[in-house]
């Protein structure tokens, strides 16, 4: 029988965890399969190791326990999850039932009926949602689809189903700041989407601000596209020639002695200008940022105790 890894990364989710637990456990059940579940406790300041710790010990060996030394980040705590993965199969889950465990016979006979490699998913709804993050984040995948080489489908989740080829390809990947759902996407093979409705949270509360959102898809970005550098090479260089212009006209104004009133116009320039330098080496110092954090190769993560 082949043996299903299922990944669940948990920061703060004493509520949930054993909710999650029994709706997994209850779907996994029926089906003709082994499996395994990998939590990675990320730091989390509340009862979640201790209700994790319950469940290991209810789960007949089939539940494993990675416990961080500190909150990492859901990224981190998906790598270590994936690292540790010994299954065939092996699919990422959040622990407040927003990725409905119902759909795991589902992915599994898609993926066998057309011979895929991964089966994703992603809601096709925002229902739930803050009405701006929504409009942002769609921003988020018009601008990252645009300009970059790996095509981020909307709405696309972590839970997806993938076969081990696909794990070891995402795992060769060593790269520090890891944005998983373009690492995903990144390493290719057949994949497909089944579609849903968006599911609001079992328990709890969110762990992303709108500003860790911000945050997540500069880095995404950044991480998959150099084309802000070009933004900073372009408006550079349309400034300079421009600039070479004004001051042309007024060199040749001066020597036809011809009366100038720059100075307005040029105060505005030099904000104008001062402004552009910034805004360029700001994009420099994001890309220099990243640079620095790959080549200090410290590890994702650091694990405090395993609970095999
Ligand atoms: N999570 C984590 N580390 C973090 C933040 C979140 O392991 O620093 C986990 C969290 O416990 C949950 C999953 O990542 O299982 C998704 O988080 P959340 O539901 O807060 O995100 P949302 O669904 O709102 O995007
Ligand atoms: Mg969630």
């Amino acid at each position: 029988m082949s043996l299903l890894s299922v990944v669940v990364p948990c920061y703060n989710e004493e509520e949930t965890v054993e909710l999650f637990y029994d709706a997994l456990t209850g779907v996994l059940k029926t089906m003709d399969m082994e499996y395994e579940i990998l939590f990675v406790n990320d730091g989390s300041k509340d009862a979640t190791l201790e209700k994790l710790c319950a469940l290991h010990d209810r789960g007949e060996g089939r539940v494993k326990i990675i416990d961080f030394s500190r909150n990492f980040g859901k990224e981190s705590a998906m790598l270590a999850g994936l690292r540790e993965a010994k299954g065939d199969y092996v699919t990422v889950m959040d622990t407040d039932l927003q990725d409905p465990p119902e759909y795991l016979p589902r992915m599994f006979e898609v993926m066998e009926k057309n011979g895929d490699d991964v089966v994703g998913t992603r809601r096709v709804t925002r229902k739930g949602e803050p009405k701006i993050r929504s409009w942002f984040a769609r921003q988020f995948y018009k601008l990252i689809n645009r300009y970059t080489e790996v095509e981020i489908v909307d709405g696309a989740r972590d839970f997806r189903l993938m076969k081990r080829q696909v794990i070891d390809s995402i795992l060769e990947l060593e790269e520090y700041d890891r944005f998983s759902k373009g690492l995903f996407v990144w390493v290719g093979y057949k994949c497909e989407y089944l579609e849903y409705e968006n599911v609001e949270r079992v328990a709890g509360e969110t762990k992303w601000s709108f500003w860790k959102l911000v945050r997540y898809a500069l880095d995404g970005i950044i991480e998959y596209t150099n084309m802000p550098l070009s933004i900073a090479f372009w408006v550079g260089g349309f400034l300079t020639v421009i600039m070479g212009i004004v001051l042309l006209v007024q060199l040749i104004c001066i020597l036809c002695g011809k009366a100038i009133a720059f100075n307005a116009v040029l105060i505005c320039l030099v904000l104008f200008l001062g402004g552009a330098i910034l805004l360029a080496s700001g994009i420099l110092g994001e890309y220099l940022a990243k640079t620095y954090d790959e080549v200090r190769k410290r590890p994702h993560y650091i694990v405090r105790r395993k609970y095999e």
